[in-house]
């Protein structure tokens, strides 16, 4: 690891801008620089050779973390995100996809910018006051809007409208981007198809990875008991 390190200004400017959108969020789950376990491998909470860390985490609890998504997603400096078990990237026009990664970010957004001078130094504003102002966003049910604090959990939404709501974000978001190339062949995964259809199938293929996930997530339940148990009779 670099002996010294900073923070990449624009996301520096990010950040500053989430602080003022919800000053009271929490952090817990925020992260700039890597851990002993980050730095045995690539990750962009590295510092680089310039000893800029070109990624952070920002703790869902007390934002809008899916419109933060959806902003962040529309900006020149990003390369990609992480949330919730998905990933979006530069690369693949930002549709989302299952992320397998070791951490699948289910209590903070990961947002890496482009490994650039130019992607570093840019700190012209996100626009993050804007998110709220538009429909997309999911309305509170809990009845509180913007009620954070470090005690106070946000209503969670089952998978479905989740799901639900993910495709309509990501729709949206593709619209906004690419409305005149949403028919438009692509190649991806080897074959080419309209871009809608590429992203159907990517979605198809995110349930298939979450019903994994979550019968992987009983197996390991049902061993920790019996470690439990294991455990108690060896009398550790
Ligand atoms: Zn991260």
């Amino acid at each position: 690891m670099a002996a010294s390190w900073h923070l990449a200004p624009s996301l520096a400017q990010l950040r500053r801008e989430i602080n003022t959108r919800w000053p009271s969020r929490d952090k817990t789950s925020d992260g700039t620089i890597g851990d002993a376990a980050h730095s045995a491998r690539a990750s962009d909470h590295n510092p680089n050779s310039r000893g800029s860390v070109n990624a952070i985490d920002i703790d869902e609890d007390g934002i809008d973390a899916w419109g933060l998504v959806a902003l962040l997603i529309t900006d020149p400096r990003v390369y990609y995100v992480i949330y919730e078990g998905r990933i979006w990237q530069r690369k693949h026009g930002f549709v989302p996809r299952p992320y397998a990664g070791i951490n699948a970010h289910r209590k903070h957004v990961h947002v890496s910018i482009i490994q650039s001078v130019a992607a570093e130094q840019n700190t012209t504003p996100w626009s993050v006051a804007k998110i709220g102002a538009s429909s997309s966003v999911k309305p509170s049910t809990g009845g509180s809007t913007n009620k954070p604090s470090a005690t106070n959990t946000k209503p969670k939404p089952n998978n479905q409208s989740e799901e639900d709501e993910l495709m309509a974000l990501s729709k949206e978001t593709l619209k906004q981007i690419t409305d005149a190339t949403l028919g438009v062949n692509v190649t991806a995964n080897g074959k080419s198809a309209p871009l809608v259809q590429h992203m159907a199938e990517a979605f198809v293929a995110d349930k298939a990875q979450s019903a994994k996930l979550a019968e992987l997530d009983g197996k390991i339940a049902a061993l920790a008991q019996q470690v439990a148990k294991i455990a108690k009779k060896v009398g550790a």
